[in-house]
């Protein structure tokens, strides 16, 4: 049975045109990663290890405006765009050949309002960055279990919360948690 090879391509040609980074990085106001930086390899990393990727660039966004222009941009260019939070999805979703990364890390803040009962998060918060105010507070978010997931991944398709009840495990993970993300549900 004949066999094909897959030709070996440098991070470079296998993020796509270096010309995406460089425009986008002259239209924003934020950190953009292109294949050839010093950062940019650790950066494309996802939790699951197996996962090799080159995104075309990768924009460290600061705001829901650092967001907004970035998918304004990459839809008038007609490029792909692929949306990280805390990077644990295991088939690596996040991260895509070719495509713009959009890292929510900044976009970290955190607001109880614990008279409403609700949480109010960056879309590039970790659990961890919500269970040690709320901590503080006396009070629980039912959710991920390692300090490190991304809420946005999880409350957007996490498979389980830490409520000993599981009828009410995704609806009170769901309902209790909000995310500032344009793109994510709350
Ligand atoms: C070590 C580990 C522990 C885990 N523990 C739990 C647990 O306790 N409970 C549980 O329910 N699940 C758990 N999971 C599963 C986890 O919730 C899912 O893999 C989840 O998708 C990870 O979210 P993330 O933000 O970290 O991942 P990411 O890979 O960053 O995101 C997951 C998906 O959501 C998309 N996305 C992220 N942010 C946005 C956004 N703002 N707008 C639109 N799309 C977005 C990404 O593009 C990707 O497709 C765990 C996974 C791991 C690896």
């Amino acid at each position: 049975m004949p066999t094909t090879s897959t030709p070996t391509l440098d991070a470079p040609e296998r993020a796509g045109s270096l010309a995406v980074a460089g425009e986008l990085a002259a239209v924003l106001d934020c950190v953009v990663l292109a294949p050839t930086d010093v950062a940019y390899d650790q950066a494309r990393r996802v939790w699951n290890a197996d996962i090799d990727r080159y995104p075309a660039a990768i924009v460290a966004c600061r705001s829901a405006a650092d967001v907004s222009a970035v998918l304004v941009w990459c839809t008038e260019h007609d490029v792909p765009v692929t949306v990280r939070s805390g990077g644990h999805n295991l088939a690596g979703t996040s991260v895509a050949d070719g495509a713009v990364l959009i890292d929510t890390a900044a976009i970290d803040h955190v607001r109880f309002d614990t008279d409403a009962g609700t949480v109010t998060v960056g879309a590039g918060c970790r659990w961890g960055d919500v269970d040690r105010p709320a901590a503080e507070l006396g009070v629980a978010v039912p959710a991920g279990v390692v300090s490190h997931t991304g809420v946005a991944g999880l409350t957007l398709g996490g498979a389980s919360a830490t409520s000993p009840d599981s009828s009410v495990q995704r609806s009170t993970t769901c309902s209790r948690s909000r995310s500032s993300s344009p793109t994510a549900a709350s």
